[in-house]
């Protein structure tokens, strides 16, 4: 169906009369305006449920007074609850013309046409004119961005949301118990309880969709075009995305792999003040959006919710397998697959994650936290910017930290901002003993560690940065890591100046280059790497030289 225009709907259980309106409408109005007819109530309502979850707008509704199956005021009536600023208007015999001044009071209508309205230019337009006037200065907007309809406190619609976010979707936010959210749950035939409802801009409705059919139904990418290439990234953090950027500008035949939506670790940051080039700070999600955009301009394929699950070295090929039964080839692979975070171990958090407890999700949450009291868990950098991210809307933000101070895990500028911040408060040797809360957190038991004594707090959110490990264990033994995961590249695999077992070329590893000849790794999830922003994009840069110099002699 086409889509975009505000619409004119005219509903006759005559087909020669409905058709003949929707004529003479479309005669004035057809330029301007989408004009849809139906041959009764019930299909003029399926018509506006269907608009409705394209987002267009509908500017007036016409419809016969007397129609067998359900009445026009009552198709007026019902399409008052999807679309309450249409302006209605009854098309009514003569002999009908009280019931149709009663109903001005009954369900607001805003005029009545006698039948037969001919000629149009005396009887219909002037007043289909004044209604898509009134229509038009009550100023409602055409919405044909993808809409999400959930509820504040559901983990599955901030996952969503967050994905959406984080991929760069525009969306639209609207909790089920606010009438626009139940009019387009109600446009979908559904209830509270099928939330999260995602309403592509094509109008199809996703019910507590996974990531993979969210990404592929919002237009974003989630299988490779072609089957080989010369690199393949996995991972769309920094590194993967440096890597992206240089590999393809470089005239590279490149795809990146991404399980999630691109921005990695870097994409949860609020903000980073130490990349070169931004003295004011730049948040991770503009930061790794522009690159992700820069990849793309220069010819990166990415894909995005799309998980690699394994390697396979088939003759002078590296194969990564894509989910359950999916896979791409080429000559060369950067792994830049980073760090996941540790989970809290506590009784209640695993069940309010999403609900109150938060992994990394400062940014998406900040708004929702106007006023409240915050507790965010860990004393690195991460911890620190999330407090200071938080402090601007929260009432009070409590960091919980396992030392006895920051100065061991936390650069000087960041906890010199949290000395300086009145509402950040900082509580040394304390660690998190149990949430509890019914739909979301309500409260948190905190332990001080020196005295063993267990406090009570209410709190309505808890932002947890305690750490990560590896994203690593899906390439088994064929690549060799250390004992907490990490791959071992260049001199890391050099035991005693002997070349790593099974290394089949006269040539040490180059510097990125892991155990197998051709996989090179960037970034967090490279042993012994620095972890900033930085160096990941520098080593993503890196990894595509050796990838050149490797394509020239293997
Ligand atoms: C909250 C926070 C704030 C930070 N602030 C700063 C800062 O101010 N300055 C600074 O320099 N550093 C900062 N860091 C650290 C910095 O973000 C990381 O060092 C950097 O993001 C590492 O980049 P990366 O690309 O190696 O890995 P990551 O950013 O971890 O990205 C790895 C990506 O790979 C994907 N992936 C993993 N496994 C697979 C798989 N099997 N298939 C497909 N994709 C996969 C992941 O989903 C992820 O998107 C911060 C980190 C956090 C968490």
């Amino acid at each position: 169906m086409e889509s975009g225009r505000p619409v004119l709907l005219t509903v006759d259980d005559d087909p020669g009369v409905s058709r003949a309106v929707a004529r003479d409408l479309r005669r004035r109005y057809g330029r301007l305006y989408r004009i849809v007819r139906a041959e009764s109530g019930p299909q003029a309502l399926e018509a506006l449920r269907e608009i409705k979850l394209r987002g267009d707008p509908v500017a007036v509704l016409l419809a016969d007074y007397r129609m067998p199956e359900m009445s026009g005021l009552e198709f007026l009536e019902q399409a008052m609850d999807l679309f309450p600023n249409a302006r209605r208007a009854l098309l009514t015999a003569y002999a009908d013309t009280d019931a149709a001044i009663q109903a001005i009071n009954v369900i607001d209508l805003d005029h009545y046409l006698q039948k037969p309205w001919e000629p149009p230019e005396e009887k219909l337009y002037p007043v289909v004119d004044e209604l898509v006037g009134l229509w038009r200065a009550a100023g409602d907007e055409p919405v044909t961005a993808t809409r999400v309809v959930g509820h504040r406190w559901s983990a599955r619609s901030h996952e969503v949301r967050d994905f959406l976010a984080r991929s760069s979707v525009s969306y639209r936010w609207l909790t089920a118990d606010e009438p626009e959210g139940r009019r387009l749950l109600e446009a979908a035939g559904l209830d509270e309880a099928s939330i999260p409802l995602v309403v592509t801009p094509a109008g199809d409705s996703l019910v507590d969709p996974g990531v993979e059919e969210l990404a592929a139904r919002v237009g974003l990418s989630t299988t490779p075009a072609t089957d080989f290439y010369d690199t393949v990234i996995v991972g769309g953090g920094p590194a993967g995305l440096g890597a992206a950027v240089y590999a393809a500008s470089e005239g590279l035949r490149t795809v990146l792999v991404e399980r999630e939506a691109t921005g990695g670790q870097a994409g949860q940051s609020a903000r980073i003040e130490n990349y070169l080039g931004f003295p004011d700070g730049v948040s991770g999600a503009q930061l790794t959006d522009r690159a992700r955009r820069q990849a793309t301009r220069f010819g990166a394929e990415i894909l995005t919710a799309a998980s690699v699950t394994g390697l396979e070295v088939r003759g002078s090929s590296r194969v990564v397998r894509l989910g359950d039964d999916g896979e791409v080839a080429a000559h060369t692979v950067v792994l830049a697959t980073g760090v996941t975070y540790r989970t809290l171990d506590a009784p209640g958090v695993a069940r309010l994650t999403g609900r109150g407890v938060f992994y990394g999700s400062a940014t998406t949450e900040a708004p929702a936290c106007a006023g409240q009291d915050v507790y965010v868990v860990g004393g690195a950098n991460s911890a620190g910017q999330a407090a200071v991210f938080l402090s601007r809307h929260a009432r009070r933000v409590t960091l919980l930290v396992r030392a006895d101070g920051l100065e061991r895990s936390m650069s000087h500028y960041l906890i010199r901002q949290i000395r300086d911040t009145d509402n950040i408060e900082v509580r040394p040797n304390t660690t998190l003993a149990g949430a509890a809360g019914g739909e979301h957190l309500e409260r948190l038991r905190l332990c001080d560690i020196a005295t063993g004594t267990e406090q009570e707090v209410p709190a309505g959110f808890l932002f947890v940065f305690i750490g990560a490990s590896p994203c690593t264990e899906w390439l088994d033994e064929l690549v060799q890591r250390d004992r907490r995961g990490f791959v071992l590249t260049g001199p890391d695999l050099l035991v005693g100046g002997r070349r790593p077992p099974g290394w089949p070329l006269d040539r040490d590893p180059y510097y990125l280059e892991g155990s197998v000849p051709g996989v090179f790794a960037a970034g967090d999830a490279r042993a012994n790497s620095v972890k900033r922003v930085a160096s990941a994009v520098g080593e993503g840069a890196m990894a595509i030289q050796l990838v050149h110099r490797y394509l020239e002699a293997p």
